[in-house]
């Protein structure tokens, strides 16, 4: 039908002619292949059939589904393009997990438009910037974008590894970075979002369960990449997905992995490409993408090794001059299906199969309302000292009034202008 379609353009308008006599329907041209398998019309003023894009928000999740959305598929080399490492996964069973939070991907999540009680639970591999570097900012704006619950971090700890670079000792530092900010915003807006709450995983356990609640288990084997570095594997609905984080090949991901549903694994640039790329010396180079990192022919190694349904290919600049040289050094060791990602893929997961789309975000994005009562807690507010308030201009009392006045009529309250509380 769509060559048809083709046709009649190319043929003017006599065919078009003759096309609509053919089809018989008033000028709609039956489109068999609309998402839900059905026949479907063509329309000038109808949505159209078929959309090749996820416009997120408009698709609702089915029971058995998991929706997996890149926010961030890139390096610690800043790009608008790519941001540094984020998964969101989303289970029909409601249940959402952001996988890394590295630099870049806040805006990207945000651009769902996601309520942040929704988007509660954070799991970290591994303390790189590049994979936790935008946790500090989504944990302190979540009283200014509604988010009224705590938020809950997964990091890696223990396993023999010093107690002052664990989750904990990170997340310690970062409550005391932000004293000032959380501290004086007490008594001015709900802050029940500034609780955290940090669970510390043993890193180095093979198969730990990492969380484990609602039918989903999330386990952890370690990872080769210094020290404290892990993968997770997440088990739900009889399905496994499973996300390295940043790991050399190694035997755990090797044995645990085989044959998962969806396998996301780290796939830097080749030696040649990080020389001309990012500037690096030789040594630098060779050593950062093969006792560091995993370059394409260690990607498709492992992947020819474990065979997943689907694979998912990140951690690179992926652009039209790079893809082709990663690819072929994937395709030379694995013929199985990957996908090579960017910012905003996103893939519908099912035990059927695995649907790739883009996601087409809305870069205008403006909070998600809250979904519990605002409550501010005033026991304890917090008070801007007389000596800085000494320099508010008198003259702007009468203007600051009339604002007060004209809200109040139009809202029927009663307030009153005062910067001292
Ligand atoms: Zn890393
Ligand atoms: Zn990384």
């Amino acid at each position: 039908m769509r060559f048809r379609i083709a046709l009649s353009f190319s043929l003017g308008a006599l065919a078009v002619l003759a096309l609509l006599a053919l089809t018989g329907n008033g000028g709609l041209i039956p489109f068999v292949g609309a998402e839900d398998g059905e026949e479907a019309d063509w329309s000038p003023t109808k949505p159209y059939p078929r959309q090749n894009v996820y416009y997120p928000g408009t698709e609702e999740l089915k029971p058995d589904e998991m929706r997996v959305t890149a926010c961030g598929t890139g390096m610690p080399m800043p790009r608008l393009k790519q941001a540094a490492a984020s998964f969101l996964i989303e289970l029909g069973n409601g249940d959402k997990f952001i996988f890394a939070m590295g630099t870049g991907c806040m805006e990207r999540l945000y651009a769902l438009g996601i309520p942040l009680d929704f988007i509660d639970k954070v799991f970290l591999t591994h303390l790189h910037m590049d994979h936790m570097g935008d946790l500090p900012a989504f944990y302190i704006y979540g009283p200014q974008n509604n988010r009224s619950v705590p938020l809950r971090v997964w990091g890696p700890g223990g396993g023999g590894t010093r107690p002052e670079w664990g989750t904990k000792a990170a997340m310690d530092h970062m409550l005391k970075t932000w004293a000032w900010m959380t501290g004086t915003l007490a008594g001015t807006i709900d802050t029940r979002s500034f609780v955290l709450e940090v669970t510390e995983y043993d890193w180095s356990k093979v198969n730990g369960v990492v969380y484990e609640e609602n039918g989903v288990v999330i386990r952890s084997i370690p990872a080769i990449h210094m020290e404290q570095s892990a993968s997770f594997i997440l088990e739900w609905n009889g399905m496994k997905l499973a996300f390295s984080g940043d790991t050399l090949p190694n035997k755990w991901w090797i044995e645990h992995t085989k044959g998962v549903d969806f396998s996301i694994h780290e796939c830097i640039f080749t030696p040649d490409l990080a020389m001309e790329k990012w500037g690096f010396s030789k040594a630098e180079a060779l050593n950062a993408v093969t006792t560091v990192h995993a370059n394409p022919s260690f990607f498709g190694k492992v992947m020819a090794m474990t065979r997943p349904k689907h694979a998912v290919a990140y951690h690179f600049q992926n652009d039209a001059d790079t893809l082709p040289i990663v690819m072929d050094a994937v395709k030379a060791l694995y013929d199985g299906p990957v996908d090579y990602a960017q910012d905003f893929m996103v893939w519908n997961i099912t035990k059927d199969g695995v649907r790739t789309r883009m996601a087409v975000p809305n870069r205008e994005m403006y909070p998600t309302p809250s979904l519990r009562e605002k409550k501010v807690d005033k026991s304890n507010p917090y008070q801007t000292p007389d000596s800085v308030l000494a320099g508010w201009p008198e003259e702007l009392n009468g203007i600051t009034n009339e604002i007060y006045r004209e809200f109040n009529e139009e809202h029927g309250t009663n307030f009153k202008f005062q910067l001292k509380k």
